[in-house]
């Protein structure tokens, strides 16, 4: 959804993305933080689950574990950043293009429409 350009009215307006990106590499090193700590606990299912192999069934199932956990971690992080990133985006951040009069602003700004009087 576009916003209308606070200065000239035009609704010719894009967003410039900034934070997007920064915020969901934080988002992908706190999940795969998440993820190593959840790591011993997925290790753990995995043995367990392994048991029934036997020996090998436990190593393996550890490691899959392992794994699993911290990959999972690590794209849950990225996509909670992703999403994060985009709202500070879009709510907080000055960065809305207008193509019209070049005026860069943020949803919620006062108009300033020329002949207005305030
Ligand atoms: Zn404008």
């Amino acid at each position: 959804m576009e916003h209308k350009c606070p200065h000239c009215g035009s609704e010719d307006t894009c967003l410039i993305p900034q934070a997007k990106h920064p915020a969901s590499t934080l988002g992908g090193v706190a999940g795969a933080a998440i993820g190593l700590a959840s790591i011993a606990s997925g290790a753990r299912v995995g043995a367990t689950l392994g048991v029934a192999a036997g020996p090998l069934g436990v190593l393996t199932g550890g490691v899959a574990g392992a794994v699993i956990s911290a990959l999972m971690g690590g794209s849950a992080g990225y996509a909670l950043g992703n999403i994060v990133g985009e709202q500070v985006d879009r709510r907080i951040l000055r960065n809305h293009l207008c193509r019209e009069c070049g005026a860069i602003f943020k949803p919620g700004d006062t108009p300033q429409l020329p002949g207005t009087v305030s």
